[in-house]
């Protein structure tokens, strides 16, 4: 199958974002350009999950030759390498629905400039917990949706 994905360059690193019909292509194929995606079953449940934000992409990258996944937040037009999470706040102990950290080395894997792509992410301020309105400390939190 020959794809037409939506192709971008972020950090010197070609990305490709495919889109929900191209996702579910990949997902029955579980193969893309003839190679298996790796962790289908994880990926399928995150683009689902990712879905249902417009500010979140579902991506892939093929660094050092290996499929990864990957996911982008757009924030003021801008898009950032985040982890998706559920992050837990360090001082009550409440979870966000759903949040998103720039703080994850797998993020930059392969990346000529790591400092650069990382600086993109930490220059958004860290977040308050919305429960006790303390800053995350562990885990810098750059977005988050609660229930
Ligand atoms: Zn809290």
């Amino acid at each position: 199958m020959n794809f037409n994905f939506e192709k971008i360059i972020l950090d010197n690193q070609e990305i490709i974002c495919p889109n929900s019909n191209q996702w579910e292509l990949i997902f029955e194929s579980e193969k893309i350009d003839g190679r298996t995606v790796p962790l289908i079953d994880l990926i399928k449940s995150k683009v689902i999950r990712n879905s249902k934000y417009s500010e979140l992409k579902s991506c892939l990258t093929f660094t050092f030759d290996q499929i990864m996944f990957i996911e982008l937040l757009e924030i003021d037009s801008e898009l950032i390498r985040v982890f998706v999470e559920r992050v837990i706040c360090d001082n009550c102990g409440k979870r966000a629905l759903l949040s998103a950290t720039p703080g994850v080395s797998d993020l930059y894997i392969g990346l000529e400039n790591k400092e650069k792509a990382r600086e993109r992410g930490y220059k958004h301020k860290n977040l308050n917990c919305k429960f006790c309105d303390n800053i995350y400390e562990r885990r810098y939190t750059i977005w988050q949706k609660y229930e």
